[in-house]
């Protein structure tokens, strides 16, 4: 975990915790370059009841290396399995 993440670990409950990684791991980040995704939470970000969407985040990618602002999407919830 990222030194954002342990800080915020040790101020908020277990369960409000895992909301948040929850949460962050629905935002993603997509390379303009190769196309790699990855999360907010994969990056040591954290998003949790946002009141404003945040379009794009800077930072590096994991496979290409390309230092970019990464465009910040929601993933589409899915379908529960019944
Ligand atoms: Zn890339």
């Amino acid at each position: 975990m990222s030194l954002v993440q342990n800080i915020v670990r040790a101020v908020t409950s277990e369960k409000t915790f895992r909301e948040m990684e929850e949460e962050s791991l629905r935002w993603k980040l997509t390379c303009k370059e190769c196309g790699f995704q990855t999360s907010i939470w994969e990056q040591g970000g954290i998003r949790y009841k946002a009141s404003s969407i945040k379009k794009a985040m800077p930072g590096r990618c994991p496979q290409c290396g390309t230092k970019q602002l990464f465009p910040v999407e929601e993933e589409e919830s899915r379908q529960p399995l019944s």
